[in-house]
């Protein structure tokens, strides 16, 4: 049974290296084009399977050879990829260009992820999941659409709020996790994030605004979540990042959020499982532990090149965690 619904974006990201990025109206040489699975919904959806989650992906890709690749490679992910649909339009693109010093300018091509409805949503069965992923890759509405449904199925919804952006308070209420990075946050909040206090204040606004929990990636600083009803009593807990050479950033946040999605599943069976009526104090540790696995993922997402040729395997996980 699929435990996981991811609802989101798949894009091709087309990447190549070059010395330098190029001026307007120039011609630059640059290594072999390749090719890779990507788009957040698809890391993520990846990201957990790869953890060994049972995981489902809804979403459209175009009716040409890169929606072929996407939907094979979701495949060879033992990722369930029944919800997802062609279309006539072109499979999402994300065209890539690296410098030299590993930085990355990107155009991104919606495509076939701009025409997921709200009516694709209404036809899929819910009933199978416990535990809803969304970002932004996808029309607003159907996003909102698909929250609304995970409510109406007893779900829990995590929400990363990527791109950044404004969203309306309806749909920020009804996500159970928001997990932004400080510019997210920020964009999302209208506040200035700096420092952990100033990251506290903007995610207790979220708090205020519905959010159950927020959990902010730092980067190399790890994570810091903030808890409470309404933040008006709330709980802030800072989770130390794990030390790590990076390579190149790409897919962290996704990494974050498949480890964190999977740990929280993992701990839920296990307290049922031991009959323990979980009180508050025992969720409490449940979600730090889960941060924690978050954190190990985003890191070794880190130590390689890509989005999903990054994401770890649960094996990567448990060897780096206790190495
Ligand atoms: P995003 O990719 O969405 O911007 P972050 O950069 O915040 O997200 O990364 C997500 C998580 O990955 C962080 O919370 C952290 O645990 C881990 N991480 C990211 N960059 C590093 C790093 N340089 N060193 C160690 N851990 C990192």
């Amino acid at each position: 049974m699929s435990q996981i619904l991811v609802i989101g974006s798949l894009n091709a990201d087309l990447v190549v290296r070059t010395p330098r990025f190029p001026q307007p109206s120039e011609t630059i040489s640059g290594d072999d084009l390749q090719m890779i699975p990507g788009g957040k919904g698809a890391n993520q959806a990846v990201g957990a399977a790869l953890l060994g989650a049972n995981v489902s992906m809804l979403g459209r890709v175009g009716n040409d050879n890169f929606g072929d690749f996407l939907l094979n490679n979701l495949k060879q992910n033992k990722v369930d990829s029944t919800l997802v649909q062609r279309d006539d339009a072109s499979t999402g693109t994300a065209i890539v260009v690296v410098d030299s010093n590993g930085q990355n300018s990107i155009v991104l091509s919606t495509g076939a992820n701009g025409k997921v409805t709200p009516a694709d949503v209404e036809r899929a069965s819910f009933s199978a999941f416990s535990l809803l992923l969304l970002q932004l890759e996808i029309p607003t509405p159907t996003v909102l659409r698909a929250a609304q449904r995970a409510k109406e199925n007893n779900m829990r919804v995590i929400l990363n709020p990527a791109p950044a952006q404004q969203l309306p308070d309806e749909l920020i209420s009804l996500a159970d996790f928001i997990i932004p990075n400080e510019t997210e946050l920020s964009l999302l909040t209208g506040s200035k994030v700096k420092d952990i206090a100033s990251t506290e204040q903007a995610a207790r606004t979220l708090l205020k605004r519905g959010a159950q929990h927020v959990i902010v990636t730092l980067g190399s600083n790890g994570a810091l979540i903030v808890s409470g009803k309404q933040g008006n009593t709330y709980t802030s807990t800072y989770v130390e990042a794990y030390p790590v050479n990076v390579v190149d950033t790409t897919a962290a946040g996704d990494a974050f959020i498949g480890g964190f999605a999977t740990k929280l599943l993992e701990s839920d069976s296990s307290l049922h499982s031991q009959g323990v009526l979980s009180n508050m104090q025992e969720q409490a540790l449940a979600l730090q532990e889960a941060v924690r696995f978050g954190c190990a993922c985003g890191a070794l997402a880190t130590t390689k090149f890509g989005a999903q040729p990054s994401l770890p395997t649960k094996e990567d996980v448990e060897k780096f965690i206790n190495s």
